[in-house]
């Protein structure tokens, strides 16, 4: 069976437990947490992450996924000082996200980027030994455009190499999530290892069922969502439950994709916001969504399915 990179080293997809996919534990831009520490109250960051885990791992949470790729501001030495703080199994991302750099944009081909992808899961990430356990990529409302299309690339042919799985950020509302299957099938890239993020965007039954009938994960990983307008959380919840009575509980996974910390001016004023907005974190799942799934009819052998059996088998497991 094969193991799963975290930060504090392999693991079995048993011991995954229940996980969440697509979460933050920081994020800022590329070079910032170099460039411009005072940006950031680091220890403060520290603390807060550590403590949203622990509110989750007293719900039950076991394993969380962080896909802050580098130009996301993916900072290693925070990730791992929280690794060190918590019994959470934490996996890291490589990747590119949407602010795609310059230098990359400008003609990178498709196989360099790809070594640089496979150098991260071989080596360590920004010069520490810890290996990326996913790889992200992320398409906007604009669709693939060229240089996503070698992003998404680059992508396929490091996960092809190593085995190591894809997840993705789309715009659901514009069904991106469909342009990039298909070029991960053009790459010949097994589809059980991809996963298609922001999934819950949408309640478009029609899209979503599209994208586990390929094979892929539907991440319905942004609870409670809405803040910004959008589904609400329980529109969104309906979307899961609509989703099971299609047959297809083996395909979708819950995530929150929660702000913990974000560099703004107005910090105190963001941290009021997310609070009043959600004051469960990471832990909103396990409170307000699973409760209200019950009361629809979902039975605990369907939730579990979904956050355990789900990132278990997309990580490899049986
Ligand atoms: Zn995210």
């Amino acid at each position: 069976m094969p193991k799963i990179n975290t930060v504090k080293g392999k693991i079995d997809p048993n011991d995954l437990g229940f996980t969440l996919m697509h979460e933050h534990l920081c994020n800022t831009s590329a070079g910032i947490p170099k460039a411009f520490p005072s940006l950031l109250d680091r220890s403060e960051a520290i603390d807060r992450a550590v403590n949203f885990l622990d509110e989750a791992e007293k719900e039950g949470v076991r394993s969380f996924i962080d896909v802050t790729t580098m130009d996301l501001g993916r900072d290693m030495d925070l990730i791992q000082r929280v690794a060190d703080r918590t019994e959470i199994h934490i996996v890291v991302a490589t990747g590119i996200w949407i602010d795609v750099p310059r230098a990359i944009d400008r003609g990178v081909s498709v196989d360099r980027l790809a070594e640089a992808f496979i150098r991260d899961i071989e080596v360590g990430l920004d010069g520490t030994s810890v290996k990326p356990g996913i790889i992200k990529v992320a398409t906007d409302e604009r669709g693939v455009t060229p240089v996503n299309e070698t992003i998404l690339r680059a992508a396929a042919r490091a996960s092809r190499h190593t085995g190591i799985p894809i997840t993705t950020h789309t715009s659901a509302q514009d069904k991106v999530g469909i342009g990039q299957i298909k070029v991960f099938e053009q790459e010949g890239l097994d589809l059980s290892t991809v996963y298609i993020g922001h999934s819950n965007d949408t309640d478009d039954l029609e899209y979503l069922s599209y994208i586990a009938n390929k094979g892929c994960t539907i991440g319905m990983d942004r609870y409670p969502g809405g803040r910004l307008g959008g589904l609400q959380w329980k529109e969104r919840t309906q979307t899961v439950k609509n989703l099971i009575d299609l047959g297809l509980v083996e395909k979708v996974t819950l995530s929150h994709d929660y702000p913990m910390t974000m560099m703004l001016e107005d910090k105190a004023e963001l941290e009021r916001q997310s609070s009043a907005y959600n004051p469960d974190g990471i832990a909103f799942i396990n409170r307000q969504v699973i409760p209200l799934l019950k009361e629809m009819g979902v039975t605990d052998e369907q939730i579990d399915i979904m956050m355990i059996d789900v990132p278990r088998r997309y990580f490899g497991g049986a």
